[in-house]
């Protein structure tokens, strides 16, 4: 058995080199692509818009395959698993409780590096690349709760419509395990659904580091590095935000709650946020992140199947830190004071937006215009930021599930649901 796990790590680490691999490989060919190789039919339509585009998105389609059949089983097995309502709802609360807590100190972080930096001031706007703005729906707080009622479970599953899907699964888990031998049967089959999708789940993941390479290649073969020259300021802002939040607040929040070593904590869970950066998808990455902490940290897949993919949903720290930066940003770069009121404005609306931007690519950006409108900050400053949103979607994505797994981390160790042999067994492994 020992033998075994000892094995499995290994197959293990030598998917996570392969993926880092795959993310350094695909990043220098990107590049070297973009600078020195000119423009032709080979270049653009057979390589980059034709191989590295089919097997990129393959991967992205594979993993998204994933998303809903495992979301269903793995809930409706984890909350069955829990039992009864009042554990799962205690587990729900505080889970919701620190999802919201990381987000609001996420955009604090956010305004304070970028009113010392001042990315927006003295901006030539005349530079700017502007295209056109998409601008969110405005929807409104009773009807948001109220679509978290399916009315249509079917419907929900099949527009993979999460929080729906979350309700839906949670109340059949719940029911299952207060019928008990009732029910056994569909019991049974949900369990053996559930591991079904786990194994299709190992067996898409060895394609990542190969989709990864080609994901990154393409981003940068489009993108280069000419694009970000004039906003290199925000963009430093946003990245700093942001490792200021995965390494510092969450980190610290690590030690205070679980009191487990950080650094282990982000090498075994590097392959997870090196899967989001390449795919700007937290939805996508579900799979993996629920996979990961149970194997890498020690958490029950009973917390996990139901933490991961509500945060997925609604927690989205990296976002609301770009959309904390991009309002000062703008505010700088038209001249406008914020002020206390206009401060505490976007921390709640930021906060707000996080729950409401879907895990998928470049969606903080739409929802952006909700925080904007708030503060009076025209939408249109949206087309200043869109041109370099690209490569920031990417690092906020990898913060995003970073942010998911930390409060899943820490809602399990307070549950008795954290088994940190786990946690320990691997690393010696590994180092
Ligand atoms: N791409 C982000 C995610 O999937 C959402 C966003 O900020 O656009 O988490």
């Amino acid at each position: 058995m020992q033998e075994d796990d000892s094995r499995l790590e290994k197959k293990k680490m030598g998917l996570t080199t392969q993926i880092f691999i795959g993310l350094i490989g695909g990043l220098i060919l990107g590049v070297v692509l973009n600078l020195w190789i000119p423009h032709s039919y080979i270049r653009d339509d057979i390589v980059v818009d034709g191989i590295f585009y089919v097997i990129g998105n393959g991967f992205i389609r594979l993993m998204k395959m994933l998303v809903v059949p495992l979301v269903f089983c793995s809930l409706v097995c984890g909350s069955s698993a829990i039992g009864d309502t009042k554990s799962l709802g205690k587990v729900g609360g505080k889970t919701i409780m620190f999802y919201l807590m990381t987000t609001a100190l996420a955009v604090t972080v956010a305004i304070t590096v970028a009113t010392i930096i001042r990315p927006g001031v003295g901006l030539d706007m005349s530079s700017i690349e502007t295209g056109e703005t998409a601008v969110a729906e405005k929807v409104t707080v009773t009807d948001t709760i109220l679509n978290i009622i399916p009315e249509n479970p079917v419907g929900a599953l099949a527009d993979g419509t999460m929080l729906q899907i979350i309700l839906f699964a949670l109340l059949i888990g719940v029911l299952l395990a207060k019928m008990g031998e009732r029910a056994e049967l569909i019991a049974n089959i949900f369990n053996q659904c559930n591991e079904l999708m786990m194994e299709m789940t190992n067996m898409v993941m060895n394609l990542a580091p190969i989709g990864v390479f080609c994901m990154i290649a393409k981003t940068f073969a489009n993108l280069g590095f000419d694009a970000f020259v004039p906003l290199l300021k925000y963009m430093g802002s946003v990245l700093l935000g942001l490792l200021l939040q995965c390494l510092g607040v969450y980190m610290i929040l690590l030690i205070i709650f679980t009191r487990l070593n950080p650094v282990k904590f982000i090498r075994k869970f590097f392959p997870v946020m090196a899967f989001a950066f390449s795919t700007s998808t937290s939805n996508a990455t579900i799979p993996m992140n629920i996979d990961t902490l149970e194997e890498k940290i020690g958490v029950s897949r009973k917390i996990s199947s139901f933490t991961i993919p509500l945060g997925a949903t609604i927690n989205m720290d990296g976002t609301s830190i770009m959309q904390g930066v991009a309002v000062v940003f703008a505010a700088q770069a038209y001249g406008m004071q914020l002020g206390p009121t206009g401060y505490l404005t976007v921390i709640a609306t930021a906060t707000l937006a996080s729950i409401g931007t879907a895990g998928i690519p470049s969606v903080g950006l739409v929802t952006l215009s909700m925080v904007f409108t708030a503060v009076g900050i025209p939408v249109e400053a949206i087309m200043l930021i869109m041109g370099v949103d690209r490569i920031l979607d990417m690092v906020r994505t990898a913060v995003n599930i970073t942010g998911d797994a930390v409060c899943t981390t820490i809602v399990a160790h307070q549950n008795g649901d954290l088994d940190r042999n786990v946690f320990n067994r691997m690393e010696e492994s590994n180092g």
